[in-house]
């Protein structure tokens, strides 16, 4: 049976839970137990799926095929356990559950309220799995006071009554502003939010505290005697370099230790913390650096393409090399010339997107990495773009471009080389939809297998011609154009393994110009980076010296 860790936030948000929470896991795993992470989001979209990036960052997809939000992606990358469709709610998602069950008439008439079915539903869904894993950690998004935030609150409490004593703890992160003008750490914003939560019956076992400055003993002392906690579980936050130094940073002040106190395991297993010394040590002591532009269309919130970044990133550590990332907003190149903008990068990467805007501009980048022999990755978008690329300018097919280009425009413009699908395999039953299908869950989602053709750069690169990797897309490269591009040297080097639909494509003629129709930067872990990544950096960082 698991120990259950509750994550809650007060003061402000962005205060950093998600990596708090991942950190604890993976200085839990350091000790040797087994971890669950699990995010509890009070907002009423039944999944984040539809949630436009720019409102809500990218949405991470799981094996089995959930769209869920990009916290499950820092827990995947600092524990390596891989999150499941059961690891991520909202509220939207509890009501809709509830009136589902309500409509067909589960409740047997009686009247529906939020205690006790929308709270015994998030308590069900809480205790999934609980028998697999030593701890359990459940984040709840947003901040204590929340109005949509209560009923989540209100299960967690109820849930740890419901468990045996010393079951369950509660750790909570605030935030402790500092006045310039006065030299103070303020402590009051902490004191109110604990207090708020414990107006809701919930009593922090332990205190997180973010902070610029240190903190002295005395305002610990003082925090832990105002909010209740034991001062030696009143942990610093303070800001870092790297979100890679969490794991150890949290543990040089206690952070582990604390919490296994608080569940009165003594004594404590020793960490092992090499993994995150050799990762820290990577992060810290690059021998060069690398520039890659990444030309896409959610350009200004960085948070829209958080896994590419870290995977850059973990590709960077492989290689031992810091990579400079620069967004450049694609839409420029409807009016300006590539040429200027994207020279001096030692590579380019096109990342996925939906709709029309930009994708010109995609192409172009496209084209300058193929002609001037640029480590080129596309993923999902940026593959179809590569390959429409190719099919304008090198197989003659001028008007070749996406169906979902034509659908959003509401009139045929192109030959469609991308088409929408609406059949396919899934392990071993057909999936089929229609194109008046609601926008959410109706892409082809998740794990898939995919066969590399032998001798290939990517079968070099995987080290195995089979492999799986997650996906998030409605359109498809049609297998029809093959052998016309194949004949111009775009080798179709990954298949779905009934070989109907392309899943990688590679210039054979190029050092490294790589197109991928899944999404490579959702596996990518600091101490096990993603093989592609950690080949498109060395590629990359090949092509530095002749730039
Ligand atoms: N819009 C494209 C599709 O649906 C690509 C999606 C993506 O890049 N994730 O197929």
């Amino acid at each position: 049976m698991a120990r259950f860790i509750f994550i809650t936030g007060g003061v402000v948000s962005s205060l950093g839970k998600g990596l708090a929470s991942a950190a604890l896991g993976a200085l839990l795993q350091a000790r040797g137990y087994s971890v669950r992470l699990r995010k509890l989001d009070p907002y009423l979209n039944v999944d984040p799926g539809t949630m436009s990036p720019f409102e809500h960052g990218e949405v991470f997809v799981t094996d089995d095929g959930a769209e869920t939000d990009l916290d499950l992606g820092h827990y995947e990358r600092f524990t390596g356990v891989a999150a499941r469709n059961s690891d991520s709610i909202s509220s939207g998602r509890v009501y809709s559950t509830v009136l589902e069950k309500e409509r067909r008439g589960d409740y047997l008439g009686k009247t529906i309220q939020v205690i006790p079915h929308v709270t015994n539903e998030i308590k069900d869904f809480i205790s999934i799995g609980e028998d697999e894993v030593d701890f359990m950690l459940c984040e709840i998004g947003g901040t204590v006071g929340d109005i949509e935030g209560l009923p989540f609150f209100e299960a967690i409490r109820q849930f740890s009554q419901d468990k045996p004593r010393g079951q369950c703890i509660f750790m909570h992160l605030t935030l402790l502003p500092y006045l310039a003008a006065s030299g103070e750490l303020k402590t009051k914003p902490t004191q109110h939010s604990v207090k708020e939560l414990r107006s809701i019956g919930i009593a922090p076992d332990v205190l997180v505290c973010r902070s610029e400055q240190p903190i002295p003993d005395k305002e610990r002392a003082k925090i832990g005697l105002f909010c209740n906690v034991r001062t030696e579980n009143v942990i610093a936050a303070y800001d870092l370099k790297s979100i890679y130094e969490a794991p150890l940073a949290y543990h040089q002040q206690g952070l582990d230790q604390a919490v296994l106190d608080a569940f009165q395991i003594s004594p404590a297993p020793k960490p092992d913390l090499s993994v995150w010394e050799d990762v820290a040590d990577r992060i810290f002591n690059p021998e060069g650096e690398v520039k890659v532009a990444i030309v896409g269309k959610y350009t200004q919130l960085e948070d829209a393409y958080k896994s590419i970044a870290e995977a850059l990133t973990h590709g960077g550590m492989a290689n031992r090399v810091k990579v400079k990332v620069e967004w450049v907003e694609a839409e420029i190149f409807d009016s300006e010339d590539v040429a200027p903008r994207l020279q001096g990068f030692h590579a380019i990467l096109v990342p996925g997107g939906f709709g029309e805007r930009g994708t010109e501009g995609k192409i172009k980048a496209a084209q300058f990495a193929r002609e001037r022999g640029i480590p080129y990755l596309g993923i999902c978008l940026g593959m179809q773009m590569a390959v429409i690329e190719a099919a304008r300018n090198k197989a003659g097919l001028t008007d070749a471009g996406s169906e979902e280009f034509d659908h959003e425009a509401g009139e045929k413009r192109f030959t469609p080389v991308v088409y929408h699908l609406k059949e396919w395999i899934q392990g071993n039953h057909k999936v089929k939809r229609k194109e008046s299908d609601d926008k959410g869950g109706t892409m082809r989602l998740g794990a898939y297998d995919a066969t590399l053709t032998k001798d290939s750069k990517v079968a070099e690169i995987y080290g195995s011609c089979n492999i799986e990797e997650r996906h998030r897309h409605r359109y498809e490269v049609d297998i029809k154009y093959r052998e016309k591009l194949e004949e111009q040297g775009l080798v179709f080097s990954g298949m779905s393994p009934d070989g109907r639909l392309p899943e990688i494509v590679e210039w054979k003629d190029h050092p490294w110009f790589i197109g991928v129709q899944f999404h490579p930067e959702l596996k990518s872990k600091p101490f096990a980076p993603h093989p592609l990544f950690a080949d498109f950096i060395r590629a990359a960082k090949d092509n530095s010296r002749l730039v």
